[in-house]
């Protein structure tokens, strides 16, 4: 396995001992570092026991002062500056030790690759960020250069680690879906393709609003590789960051993407919209593509996904009428605008991953005649601004623990209110007639009923199943 460069007979103190600080730990290991592993949570510090790792009691102010930590990593999870700095950061903090993460450490061992290895051998690093659609966009690609014949591997917030990649130096390319999270806190961020398909209010508590959100995001862009840059336009912010890339000159290439089929491209791009990706350069369409009632790519938004990955993969050398062929072969990720059944003329569709307001909106516009299923723990804002998507909803079927809340919010909308998803299945399925459309698109978090959002999914699934 991947051994990592530079890191030596030297410390890391790792906070956070999931999925992520796991990998991290046995990748230091095996690159000859020493690691202080700790986590607050019992059983992840068994989980980590039963895999070797022996644990060192880091929030002890004695160890800080025995040791010669070069530097803190921390998993997403653990807020290192908003809305306070966790007790264990800011120890690190106190004594002037860097505060990093598995990706900022992987884009310094890159960074060794690239002085040590020759060009062809080095790993093309596609990073891809966004407040929605970042899991789908991320497994377009790979799912593209996969079917091309590239070694190509998915790795970040979409549950693989990194570090943890087994192959890491035979890959020729890694897709990394990059949560703000993580791109906040990477000491170093430096892909050769970069994407920011949009922005919506999202986590803002961690990043002390909407500009530390974006922040967060844009660091993406500000590394020297960039070879190219795709950047979602339908918000101010992404217009701002797409010009700015205009004018930095480095000669960084530039593509935008849009779902608004009146926005003027004025250099390179592509708009998707209504089952179409349509190029444009210096202002003039170039090319069209239809893509069809692809499954897998259902809805305006995914439009979006796919222009974004269009160009990556073109990019990569992936010829155009290959990548439109790959993309018609894409299955989609479940959870996300997935269908689950269709009886008696009415669609199951299963959108347990539409946990904030933007992408719930997305989800009603894609539909007709729905049946909405929601609830579950409301995000800070409400579900007010759901707006016209609305006018597409039959009835609404809220549950859980924002159930009432959003009753109050929506009282335009017929409703009614259920303790549970089976419940509310059990009474849209009841309700719906051919033609129909019955989504699960909670608009709100799992965690007051489920572990997360797949343990959502899934029961929505088996429940729609047995009446199906
Ligand atoms: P992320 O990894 O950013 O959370 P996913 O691909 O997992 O993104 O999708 C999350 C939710 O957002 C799903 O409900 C999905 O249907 C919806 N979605 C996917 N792509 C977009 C997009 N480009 N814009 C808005 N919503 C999207």
């Amino acid at each position: 396995m991947f051994k990592p460069p530079g890191v030596k007979d030297k410390q890391f103190a790792v906070l956070g001992l999931g999925r992520t600080g796991l990998a991290t730990c046995h990748a230091l290991k095996r690159g000859g570092a020493t690691v202080l592993p700790w986590d607050e949570a019992e059983h992840s510090r068994e989980s980590a026991r039963r895999q070797n790792i022996e644990l060192v009691d880091i929030t002890r102010e004695r160890i800080w002062e025995e040791n010669r930590i070069s530097r803190l990593i921390v998993s997403p999870g653990i807020p290192h500056l908003y809305p306070e700095p966790h007790p264990i950061i800011r120890m690190a903090l106190n004594r002037g030790i860097p505060v990093d993460n598995d990706i900022g450490l992987f884009f310094h061992f890159h960074e060794h690759f690239k002085q040590s290895k020759p060009e062809g051998e080095i790993p093309k690093i596609v990073a891809v960020t966004g407040t929605n659609g970042k899991s789908t966009t991320a497994a377009l690609i790979n799912h593209v250069l996969q079917s091309h014949g590239y070694k190509s591997a998915l790795a970040g917030n979409i549950g693989i680690a990194v570090l943890g990649l087994e192959n890491l130096e035979e890959l020729t390319h890694i897709i990394l879906e990059v949560s703000s999270y993580q791109s906040e806190a990477a000491s170093r961020l430096n892909p050769d393709v970069a994407i920011f398909l949009n922005l919506d209010e999202d986590h803002l508590d961690r990043h002390e609003g909407m500009g530390g959100y974006f922040a967060a995001k844009r660091r993406l862009f500000d590394g020297d590789n960039l070879e190219l840059a795709i950047i979602g336009v339908d918000e101010p912010e992404g217009e701002f960051l797409g010009n700015n890339i205009v004018s930095r000159g480095q000669g960084t290439r530039l593509a935008i993407i849009s779902n608004d089929k009146s926005k003027k491209i004025p250099h390179y791009g592509m708009i998707g919209s209504n089952k179409t990706l349509t190029e444009f350069a210096d202002g003039k369409v170039i090319g069209t593509y239809s893509m069809g009632n692809n499954p897998g790519l259902l809805g305006n938004h995914n439009l979006q996904n796919a222009a974004a990955a269009y160009f990556a993969c073109c990019h990569l050398n992936v010829p155009v009428e290959k990548v439109i062929d790959y993309f018609n072969r894409f299955d989609g990720l479940p959870h996300r605008s997935q269908v689950v059944a269709k009886k008696n003329g009415v669609i199951y569709i299963n959108d347990s991953k539409a946990t904030n307001v933007k992408s719930t909106t997305r989800a009603l516009e894609s539909h007709q005649r729905i049946h909405w299923i929601a609830g579950g723990l409301a995000k800070e804002g409400g579900i007010k601004t759901l707006g016209k998507s609305l006018n597409n909803v039959k009835h609404a079927y809220f549950f859980g623990h924002s159930a009432k809340n959003f009753a109050l919010e929506l009282r335009q909308v017929p409703h009614s209110v259920f303790p549970n998803l089976p419940e509310a299945i059990g009474a849209a399925s009841t309700n719906a007639r051919a033609g129909d459309t019955v989504l699960l698109a909670p608009a709100a978090a799992s965690f007051d009923q489920y572990r997360d959002f797949e343990e959502r999914g899934f029961h929505f699934i088996s429940e729609v199943n047995k009446i199906t």
